[in-house]
Protein backbone atom coordinates (compact mmCIF):
# COMPACT_ATOMS: atom_id res chain seq x y z
CA UNK A 1 0.00 0.00 0.00
CA UNK A 2 1.39 3.22 -1.27
CA UNK A 3 0.70 5.64 2.29
CA UNK A 4 2.60 8.58 0.69
CA UNK A 5 0.94 10.96 -2.07
CA UNK A 6 2.42 11.59 -5.24
CA UNK A 7 2.74 15.32 -5.06
CA UNK A 8 6.14 16.29 -3.74
CA UNK A 9 4.78 19.40 -2.44
CA UNK A 10 2.83 17.85 -0.31
CA UNK A 11 5.81 16.39 1.37
CA UNK A 12 8.20 17.63 4.51
CA UNK A 13 11.39 17.20 5.18
CA UNK A 14 10.31 15.10 8.42
CA UNK A 15 8.45 12.70 6.31
CA UNK A 16 11.66 12.20 4.17
CA UNK A 17 14.13 11.75 7.16
CA UNK A 18 11.75 9.23 8.99
CA UNK A 19 12.08 7.06 5.41
CA UNK A 20 15.83 7.36 5.28
CA UNK A 21 16.62 4.09 6.67
CA UNK A 22 14.00 2.61 3.79
CA UNK A 23 15.52 4.33 1.55
CA UNK A 24 18.80 3.96 2.40
CA UNK A 25 18.66 -0.30 2.69
CA UNK A 26 15.54 -1.03 0.49
CA UNK A 27 15.74 -0.40 -3.01
CA UNK A 28 11.96 -1.65 -3.78
CA UNK A 29 10.84 1.33 -1.34
CA UNK A 30 13.07 3.54 -3.51
CA UNK A 31 11.30 2.35 -6.77
CA UNK A 32 7.88 2.45 -5.18
CA UNK A 33 7.87 6.22 -3.78
CA UNK A 34 8.58 8.49 -6.92
CA UNK A 35 7.26 11.27 -4.96
CA UNK A 36 10.56 10.82 -2.17
CA UNK A 37 12.76 10.75 -5.20
CA UNK A 38 11.28 13.97 -6.29
CA UNK A 39 11.52 15.63 -3.06
CA UNK A 40 15.41 14.32 -2.85
CA UNK A 41 16.53 15.84 -6.17
CA UNK A 42 14.69 19.12 -5.02
CA UNK A 43 16.20 19.22 -1.67
CA UNK A 44 19.62 19.94 -1.16
CA UNK A 45 19.52 19.17 2.37
CA UNK A 46 17.86 16.04 2.49
CA UNK A 47 19.78 14.70 -0.38
CA UNK A 48 22.97 15.92 1.88
CA UNK A 49 21.42 13.68 4.76
CA UNK A 50 20.89 10.72 2.87
CA UNK A 51 24.36 10.95 0.96
CA UNK A 52 26.15 11.07 4.63
CA UNK A 53 24.43 8.14 5.23
CA UNK A 54 24.86 6.43 2.52
CA UNK A 55 28.82 7.10 2.85
CA UNK A 56 28.46 6.12 6.58
CA UNK A 57 27.34 2.58 5.42
CA UNK A 58 29.78 2.12 2.67
CA UNK A 59 32.75 3.00 5.28
CA UNK A 60 31.26 0.58 7.65
CA UNK A 61 31.16 -2.50 5.00
CA UNK A 62 34.93 -1.79 4.84
CA UNK A 63 35.88 -1.65 8.43
CA UNK A 64 37.21 -4.71 10.00
CA UNK A 65 37.00 -5.06 13.57
CA UNK A 66 40.74 -5.18 14.84
CA UNK A 67 42.19 -8.90 16.67
CA UNK A 68 42.12 -8.57 20.47
CA UNK A 69 46.46 -8.85 21.35
CA UNK A 70 48.09 -11.45 22.11
CA UNK A 71 48.32 -11.70 25.39
CA UNK A 72 44.99 -10.95 26.45
CA UNK A 73 43.69 -14.00 27.60
CA UNK A 74 46.89 -14.48 29.98
CA UNK A 75 46.72 -10.85 31.25
CA UNK A 76 42.38 -11.19 31.99
CA UNK A 77 43.15 -14.47 33.77
CA UNK A 78 45.97 -13.26 35.79
CA UNK A 79 44.13 -10.31 36.74
CA UNK A 80 41.23 -12.34 37.77
CA UNK A 81 43.09 -14.45 40.09
CA UNK A 82 44.69 -11.55 41.46
CA UNK A 83 41.22 -10.08 42.24
CA UNK A 84 40.18 -13.45 43.55
CA UNK A 85 43.25 -13.22 45.90
CA UNK A 86 42.99 -10.25 47.23
CA UNK A 87 41.59 -9.06 51.05
CA UNK A 88 37.32 -8.99 51.35
CA UNK A 89 36.37 -6.02 51.08
CA UNK A 90 34.24 -4.30 53.87
CA UNK A 91 31.18 -3.24 54.08
CA UNK A 92 31.84 0.42 53.19
CA UNK A 93 34.01 -0.25 50.40
CA UNK A 94 31.69 -2.29 48.88
CA UNK A 95 28.68 -0.24 49.15
CA UNK A 96 31.13 2.94 47.90
CA UNK A 97 32.20 0.74 44.60
CA UNK A 98 28.52 0.14 43.86
CA UNK A 99 27.74 3.86 43.87
CA UNK A 100 30.99 4.46 41.95
CA UNK A 101 30.51 2.26 39.06
CA UNK A 102 26.95 2.00 39.07
CA UNK A 103 24.83 3.94 36.30
CA UNK A 104 22.09 4.95 38.29
CA UNK A 105 22.60 9.10 38.58
CA UNK A 106 20.12 9.02 41.60
CA UNK A 107 21.94 6.81 43.44
CA UNK A 108 25.04 9.02 42.98
CA UNK A 109 23.47 12.06 44.45
CA UNK A 110 22.28 9.83 47.18
CA UNK A 111 25.90 8.64 48.16
CA UNK A 112 27.31 12.18 47.89
CA UNK A 113 24.76 13.30 50.48
CA UNK A 114 25.16 10.04 52.34
CA UNK A 115 28.83 11.27 52.63
CA UNK A 116 28.73 14.67 53.06
CA UNK A 117 26.40 13.55 55.56
CA UNK A 118 29.30 11.23 57.08
CA UNK A 119 32.21 14.07 56.57
CA UNK A 120 30.04 16.08 59.15
CA UNK A 121 29.13 13.31 61.56
CA UNK A 122 32.69 12.12 62.00
CA UNK A 123 34.60 15.62 61.29
CA UNK A 124 36.13 14.92 58.00
CA UNK A 125 38.91 12.98 59.12
CA UNK A 126 38.28 9.21 59.42
CA UNK A 127 36.50 9.61 56.21
CA UNK A 128 39.02 10.93 54.21
CA UNK A 129 41.69 8.80 55.67
CA UNK A 130 39.66 5.71 54.87
CA UNK A 131 38.93 6.78 51.18
CA UNK A 132 43.08 7.37 50.68
CA UNK A 133 44.31 4.31 51.46
CA UNK A 134 46.74 2.72 48.52
CA UNK A 135 45.58 0.17 46.52
CA UNK A 136 46.97 -3.38 46.91
CA UNK A 137 50.38 -4.09 45.59
CA UNK A 138 49.90 -5.85 41.68
CA UNK A 139 51.83 -9.06 41.66
CA UNK A 140 54.95 -9.89 40.31
CA UNK A 141 53.40 -11.85 37.24
CA UNK A 142 50.79 -8.86 36.53
CA UNK A 143 53.83 -6.88 36.72
CA UNK A 144 55.63 -8.66 34.12
CA UNK A 145 52.84 -8.44 31.40
CA UNK A 146 52.15 -4.97 31.89
CA UNK A 147 55.70 -4.65 30.73
CA UNK A 148 55.26 -6.86 27.84
CA UNK A 149 52.18 -4.50 27.22
CA UNK A 150 53.85 -1.26 27.10
CA UNK A 151 56.40 -2.73 25.03
CA UNK A 152 53.86 -4.09 22.51
CA UNK A 153 52.57 -0.57 22.50
CA UNK A 154 55.90 1.18 21.50
CA UNK A 155 56.42 -1.52 19.13
CA UNK A 156 52.60 -1.00 17.69
CA UNK A 157 53.25 3.22 17.37
CA UNK A 158 56.34 3.01 16.30
CA UNK A 159 54.92 1.06 13.12
CA UNK A 160 52.20 3.83 12.86
CA UNK A 161 54.61 6.14 12.38
CA UNK A 162 56.42 4.40 9.68
CA UNK A 163 52.55 3.85 8.04
CA UNK A 164 51.85 7.49 8.18
CA UNK A 165 55.51 8.74 6.74
CA UNK A 166 54.41 6.44 3.85
CA UNK A 167 50.57 7.21 3.06
CA UNK A 168 51.37 9.99 1.20
CA UNK A 169 53.33 8.35 -1.21
CA UNK A 170 50.93 5.49 -1.82
CA UNK A 171 48.19 8.39 -2.35
CA UNK A 172 50.42 9.84 -4.77
CA UNK A 173 50.92 6.71 -7.14
CA UNK A 174 47.86 5.82 -6.88
CA UNK A 175 45.75 8.57 -8.21
CA UNK A 176 44.98 7.82 -12.28
CA UNK A 177 46.92 9.63 -14.73
CA UNK A 178 44.99 12.21 -16.38
CA UNK A 179 44.18 12.30 -20.07
ZN1 LIG B 1 13.80 18.09 2.42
Amino acid sequence: MNLIKHNSNSISCKLVRSHLPDLLLDDAFTASHPALNAHLAACAECHTELAGLRSTFAALDEWTAPEPSPYFDTRLHARLREAEAARPEGIFERTWSFFQFSTGRHLRSAMTGALALALLLGGGTSTFLYLQQPAPQASATVNDLRILDKNADALQQMDQLLDDSNAPQSDDSATPPTT
